[in-house]
């Protein structure tokens, strides 16, 4: 599989506006949508690791797809209402590390929300739309299905202190620096960094971080592609 240079510039890196994305090469996933942006319900395609699933606009879980292996994140130190939430239990190993190692940093990384089943999905969607209308809920809010919570590997994160949901956490605390500096050592990424709205057709998140496993990430970290592409490419390749 080729990679494609990279260039200096880290994606997702604290401010910058990430380089033009490279050209994709072959070995995508067969059956995806291009114009994967347009809203629709088409299945996400199947993976013997659904950590490595693509979901978008356009691809999506069905509504009966729940992990099998939830598990409180206390099993991966996390403490008070961080350790309530549940994650897959494939993430504990990788995520009770990071922690640690965030810890031994004097960083204090907290959960705020980790896996939401559809159903629930179908609630926070709704209230965005109240809240938003329709279009801008489309563009912060994934209509359910389309969530990367629903695979039980995806986490949104903050640190004491922080209360701006849509300030830049990667910048503005130490936590956040730290984690995209980081994450991917422990395969966690940013999925939807700054400028990437283009290409995920979701607005920048800086505090939502997804587990695709250690060796896809830093396959993922050389590769120099937002998330999304470099999972079609990946899977496939
Ligand atoms: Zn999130």
């Amino acid at each position: 599989m080729v990679v494609p240079a990279r260039g200096p510039e880290r994606l997702g890196a604290p401010g910058v506006t990430p380089p033009v994305q490279p050209r994709l090469e072959a070995g995508f996933i067969a059956g995806l949508v291009s114009d994967y942006c347009a809203d629709r319900d088409l299945p996400a395609p199947s993976s013997a690791r659904i950590e490595l699933t693509v979901l978008d606009r356009s691809h999506a879980l069905p509504a009966s797809y729940a992990p099998g292996d939830l598990v409180s994140a206390s099993a991966a130190g996390f403490a008070g209402g961080s350790g309530g939430k549940l994650v897959s239990s494939r993430i504990v190993n990788d995520l009770a590390a990071l922690r640690a190692d965030s810890a031994t940093a004097g960083l204090s990384i907290s959960i705020t929300s980790a896996y939401r089943s559809y159903a629930s999905q179908v609630s926070t969607f709704n209230s965005w739309v109240a809240r938003l209308g329709l279009a801008t809920a489309l563009q912060r809010s994934a209509r359910p299905g389309h969530s990367e919570h629903q695979l039980g590997t995806t986490m949104d994160l903050t640190s004491p202190g922080w209360n701006g949901r849509f300030g830049n956490w990667a910048t503005e605390t130490a936590e956040g620096r730290w984690l995209v500096e980081n994450g991917w050592r422990y395969g966690f990424v940013m999925s939807y960094p700054l400028g990437s709205q283009d290409v995920t057709c979701f607005s920048f998140e800086p505090w939502h971080y997804r587990w695709i496993g250690r060796e896809a990430a830093a396959a993922w970290h050389a590769s120099g592609l937002y998330l999304r592409p470099f999972l079609e490419r990946y899977v496939g390749g």
